[in-house]
């Protein structure tokens, strides 16, 4: 988050048409749980419109950008690498240590994650692969959960700037206002 020094997360893997939504929904996890920035491949341009699209109308600061090298990314981030798999060290086990690199030692966090089959060379490139559990499941609850444990929570707490709109909380309904900002 804006306090911290920067957390981007890498998409790796795009397939059209199939992969659309779970291209989608990683940008919006991102967005949502407190990362800065999103990097998705080059051919995964609808999302990126769609999560612009949610920043322009619910708030920022957050950024969308396709990239034509992922593997150049992760090969020349300035920071640490954290590579979420199911094959990793258990997040509760590793969290602390890659807290304190981000929060204290001010690194920039790369959060990698996959669609279909990751290279090997990935594993190797990363400072941690990082399992949230050791059971296949989906990116989407990955990325949730390990932004989750970076953060402790104090995402939840974001507010957000620019938006057109807002969600009012209610316990039943639905209620959502325009914003006035000066
Ligand atoms: N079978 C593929 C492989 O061997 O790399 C994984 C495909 S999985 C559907 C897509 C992505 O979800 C993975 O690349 C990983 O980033 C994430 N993922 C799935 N299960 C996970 C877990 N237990 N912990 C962390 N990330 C997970």
């Amino acid at each position: 988050m804006h306090d911290d020094s920067e957390v981007a997360v890498l998409r790796l893997g795009h397939r059209p048409g199939r992969d659309e939504r779970m291209t989608t929904h990683v940008g919006l996890t991102a967005r949502a749980l407190g990362a800065d920035r999103v990097l998705l491949p080059d051919n995964a341009g609808q999302s990126l419109d769609t999560v612009a699209d949610i920043t322009d109308r619910f708030g920022g600061p957050f950024d969308v950008e396709l990239t034509d090298s992922p593997q150049g990314i992760i090969r020349n981030w300035d920071g640490r690498v954290v590579h979420l798999t199911m094959y990793g060290e258990r997040v509760q086990d590793v969290e602390r240590e890659i807290r304190a690199a981000h929060r204290d030692d001010g690194e920039p966090i790369l959060v990698v994650v996959g669609a279909e089959k990751v290279s090997f060379d990935v594993y190797e490139a990363a400072d941690w692969n990082v399992g949230v559990t050791n059971q296949p499941h989906s990116e989407v609850a990955g990325l949730a959960v390990f932004l989750d444990r970076l953060f402790e929570g104090r995402e939840l707490e974001r507010e957000w700037v620019d938006a057109d709109q807002r969600v009012i909380p209610m316990a039943t309904g639905k209620r959502v206002e325009p914003v006035d900002e000066e």
